[in-house]
């Protein structure tokens, strides 16, 4: 390995377990490459034989990501000698691309779904015998007419199907349901999340639940106060305060037996360390077999919806630099714009919506000597369509478009909601989609002609 690239790998945190960058690393070329056991993908080559903007998904990464999770569990409960079963649902809504979904259900992976269409999918692909129809199935999200009547419809064929009453509405239909129901609990105890809102508009209160008295089939106790929760004690808070409910109202329900703790389990987005999944994972494990053993009660089922920490790493977005423009003003932490030739609002909308960070590195890397602070923008002529970094700037390579050669920078961790939100201001369109597995690479999704893309307008 040359010193540059040990520079390179260090600078942009490449190879570093810690920060799901393992998969990664630069070759003597200084290109960007993705490992797969001892399959080798080359990132520029991929870029410029199939064209940019790019998204790359790694199955693999998904693969082991849910394998590994679903055997530390196994482990951790044997050494604590925790008696309840666990389950893993992962929620759709995170990213349904087809080829996300069978990887996580080939490892394992329960689902959990966020609407009447998300549910249609489940229904599809149950019908087309794709599915073990021993899949357990959470309906959180409204449950509109259309929905409850295909949660009744799988629930009547034998599906092991639950919906989580969320609202008064839904109580209505479900409370006496002949099947299994779960319900939601509004979690009075915050996180310091980007998506806790002081006052959530979905659940019921303890009090609400413990005066409902009994239900006919209440399975599980469910709540979820947001996503990419940095703190390990705003995770282990509402677990105690969610555990007080459970055993209150199983003393009426005693078919309950499960608690759904949500999703929550961040990615280092920033590449700065967070708590590790097997400390947390420990944690959880005694605190809910202490609280269940103090009670003399036995210790409940275990259900988590961890989805971005699951698939976050297991996608890398592509970028061509198709311009670069100095930055007049002096004081500006950045000096030059690169343009990509793709669309932070559009491909990657959480960094506009949210302020959401990313980590960026070269794919290629040949002059690396001179590093440059940039600003990025994207292809729309939206002035919000810039990406300015986590410290106020991006670190690259300098660039200057007349040189001749092709820079391509990669975007970690695309895996989780950005191709759910993805839009197309200006009509642009949105990056191809290709799967690596196995030393293959295949085009899932072609690159939208302007006729697609007018299509969704009418055109
Ligand atoms: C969005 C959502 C999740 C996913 O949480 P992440 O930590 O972002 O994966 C889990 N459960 C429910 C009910 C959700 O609405």
């Amino acid at each position: 390995m040359t010193k540059r690239s040990v520079a390179s790998k260090k600078l942009w945190k490449i190879g570093a377990e810690e920060f799901n960058t393992q998969y990664f690393d630069y070759n003597k070329d200084g290109d960007l490459i993705i490992k797969e056991g001892h399959n080798i993908y080359n990132v520029r080559y991929m870029a410029e034989k199939f064209g940019t903007s790019l998204e790359i998904l790694m199955p693999f990464v998904i693969e082991e990501r849910v394998e590994d999770f679903l055997d530390l569990v196994k482990d951790l409960s044997k050494k604590v000698k925790y008696q309840g079963k666990f389950f893993y649902h992962y929620p759709m809504k995170v990213n349904q691309n087809k080829e996300v979904v069978m990887a996580l259900v080939g490892e394992g992976a329960h689902l959990e779904t966020s609407s009447y269409n998300d549910l249609w999918l489940v229904k599809k692909m149950l019908e087309q015998e794709t599915f073990n129809p021993n899949i357990r199935i959470l309906c959180s999200g409204p449950k509109t007419d259309k929905y409850i009547s295909l949660i009744d419809d799988l629930q009547h064929k034998g599906v092991k199907i639950f919906p989580l009453i969320e609202g008064p509405n839904e109580l209505k239909f479900l409370q006496f349901s002949k099947y299994d129901v779960g319900i939601r609990l509004d979690m009075p105890i915050k996180a310091s999340s980007y998506w806790n809102k002081p006052i959530d508009r979905f659940g019921f209160s303890a009090k609400e639940i413990i005066n409902m008295g009994s239900f006919k089939n209440l399975k599980i106790l469910h709540y979820h106060i947001g996503s990419q929760i940095e703190k390990l004690s705003d995770v282990i808070g509402p677990i105690k305060y969610a555990l007080d409910v459970y055993f209150k109202i199983k003393e009426k329900n005693p078919s309950l037996d499960t608690l759904d703790i949500g999703g929550g389990m961040p990615i280092p987005y920033m590449r700065n360390k967070s708590y590790p999944v097997d400390k947390l994972m420990e944690k959880i494990l005694k605190l809910i077999k202490h609280e269940s053993e103090k009670r003399g009660l036995p210790h409940p089922n275990l259900v988590c919806e961890w989805g971005r920490y699951i698939v976050a790493p297991a996608q890398i977005s592509v970028f061509k630099i198709i311009d670069t423009k100095k930055i007049a003003n002096k004081k500006s932490p950045a000096k030059k714009w690169y343009v990509i030739d793709g669309s932070f609002m559009n491909d990657l909308l959480d960094t506009w919506a949210i302020g959401q960070k990313w980590a960026i590195s070269p794919a290629n890397n040949k002059h690396d000597a001179n590093l440059n602070e940039v600003w990025l923008a994207g292809s729309s002529c939206d002035s919000d369509d810039i990406y300015t970094g986590v410290h106020g700037s991006v670190t690259l390579p300098d660039y200057d478009s007349s040189s001749g050669e092709n820079m391509y920078v990669v975007v970690y961790d695309t895996g989780a909601y950005q191709d759910p939100l993805a839009a197309h201001h200006c009509m642009l369109s949105s990056p191809l989609k290709l799967i690596i597995e196995n030393g293959h690479i295949v085009v899932a999704r072609k690159r939208e002609s302007p006729d697609d893309v007018g299509k969704n307008f009418g055109w």
